[in-house]
């Protein structure tokens, strides 16, 4: 019989700053039974930054969050280019190099609603399952011409497929982490410890 091939779940996002809700969202993913998921932090293309953390800033707090977590990796490749990349160039980098394995894409269902205006769209459909994990306040998970919809996150080797994730994660945003130091309160209810004192430092400044 074949080996399995491995199932890898892509976890990109702006983390400015990373928050408990990332970190609950990649536990989850973990438990869905995929082998990895790789952390891959951007700059973004559809939005602007707080200009709080660069991104080699954030690619080291994310590298500090999951450092004692062999199954996570946190990958570079976005905050390299020192320029916005679209998702669907990084899914097309990833199917060039591992050929063969159809990536999951790990994404909170606000993610998942605006997939439509995602530079490139539909192109997604023929590189990508999507592992869609429910965010507390956002209670409609669309559906997506073309999209398959499976219960299971594990069924599936070829792309086009995608599955909700009813789970509870933390009801935390980026937005609102950025909101409270910028309002001098602590953070430690809200990011990993390990990098709570500098995320504190670097977003109590007056931001536009
Ligand atoms: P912001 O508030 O700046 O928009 P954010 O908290 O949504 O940021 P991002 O880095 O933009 O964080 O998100 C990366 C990914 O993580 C997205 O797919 C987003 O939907 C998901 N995500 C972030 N926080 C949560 C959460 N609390 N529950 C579920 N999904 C989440």
């Amino acid at each position: 019989m074949a080996p399995a091939k491995r199932q890898i779940g892509l976890f990109g996002g702006s983390f400015d700053p990373p928050h408990l809700g990332h970190v609950a969202l990649v536990h989850a993913a973990l438990a869905l039974g995929l082998d990895e998921v790789w952390v891959i932090p951007a700059l973004p293309v559809h939005r602007h930054l707080s200009g709080c953390a660069d991104g080699f800033t954030r690619l080291g707090w994310l590298q500090r969050i999951f450092a004692a977590e062999p199954r996570v990796k946190v990958v570079d490749w976005e905050v390299t280019r020192q320029q916005p990349t679209p998702a669907v160039e990084t899914l097309h980098r990833f199917r060039a190099e591992y050929q063969g394995l159809t990536p999951w894409l790990l994404l909170g269902a606000d993610a998942w609603a605006g997939l439509e205006s995602w530079r490139e769209y539909p192109a997604h459909r023929m590189l990508c399952n999507v592992a869609v994990f429910a965010r507390q306040g956002l209670e409609n998970v669309p559906t997506h011409e073309g999209w398959q919809r499976v219960e299971r996150s594990d069924a599936c080797v070829t792309p086009g497929h995608w599955c909700f994730v009813d789970v509870t994660l933390p009801q935390v945003s980026a937005t609102l982490v950025r909101e409270y130091a910028e309002q001098g309160r602590s953070l430690m209810d809200w990011v990993p410890a390990v990098v709570c004192s500098d995320i504190e430092k670097n977003y109590a400044v007056m931001q536009e």
